[in-house]
């Protein structure tokens, strides 16, 4: 599988950058893992938005899926959606409804939210929703795809997501946990957050640091970590060396256009 970074910054953007996105590609079939703000104008530099197949939304926090709006707007009022010519386009009558995979409450969720502005259905409309547990296994077009709860702000699932002998496992958000260290155990690659300079002061832990981060890959055994979902505000050599040396070789922080193939060549 070929993994693409379409955005890795935490809750805030980068300078021209976007929240949390992945695209997960193997033959034909292009998952889109999470889709925070930012990542659909982002993922038009890669990839047709009409040939992604699904999305996966790891958990409900807007740095994880609000350009669902805009690209639901696209599904919906695109020129080329429509079943009539128009602006040059032929008309369609199969336009595109990709698979939406997202925690369950998302759909009460994403009505609540689009409906401050009238249409509680935009989402649903232009998706079609599926909402996932934290024991399910699912089957996406050729990857089977694995979820563990990991502990965060609100409900949250670290994924692994398999296809033709490549595992690639995704931390989503998280603070320090053994379950994520086991549920990772031998994986291709982990891309595992690293958003902290130093940890939380007060309040409940939410997220790591790049140390924590490479040591949850060192105990987990996986062959190669990706740091991400952190600030350009963050010394970027600061945190590789953090994370590296907790993992105990070097690790690669992810950035905008990155591309993993999983598993890599031998
Ligand atoms: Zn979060
Ligand atoms: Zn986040």
């Amino acid at each position: 599988m070929r993994i693409t970074v379409l955005g890795k910054s935490p809750a805030w953007q980068d300078a021209g950058g976007a929240c949390s996105g992945y695209l997960v590609e193997e033959d034909d079939f292009a998952l889109l893992l999470d889709c925070g703000n930012g990542v659909f104008s982002k993922l038009r530099n890669f990839r047709d938005y009409v040939d992604v197949d699904a999305v996966l939304i790891s958990h409900l926090h807007a740095d994880h899926f609000l350009d669902l709006i805009p690209f639901s707007y696209a599904l919906q009022f695109a020129p080329r959606q429509q079943p009539v010519a128009v602006g040059g386009w032929p008309g369609t009558s199969t336009p595109a409804r990709p698979g939406l995979y997202a925690p369950k409450g998302a759909g009460d969720m994403f009505r609540r939210l689009v409906s401050c502005w009238g249409d509680e259905e935009l989402i649903e409309r232009a998706f079609e929703l599926c909402e996932y547990d934290g024991p399910d296994e699912l089957s996406i077009g050729p990857f089977e795809v694995h979820f563990c709860e990991v502990p965060h702000y609100t409900r949250t699932f670290a994924a692994q997501i398999s296809a033709n002998g490549g595992r690639l496992t995704y931390s989503a958000d998280c603070s320090p946990n053994d379950a994520l260290v086991r549920f990772a155990e031998d994986t291709d690659l982990l891309l595992i957050e690293a958003t902290l300079p130093r940890p939380e002061r007060t309040g409940m832990r939410g997220h790591l640091t790049p140390a924590e981060a490479g040591e949850h890959g060192r105990r987990a055994g996986a062959h190669r970590v990706v740091i991400t979902h952190y600030s350009d505000e963050l010394d970027a050599d600061w945190a590789q060396a953090e994370a590296g040396a907790a993992f105990g070789r070097p690790v690669e922080l992810a950035y905008e256009g990155a591309v993993y193939e999983v598993p890599g060549p031998e």
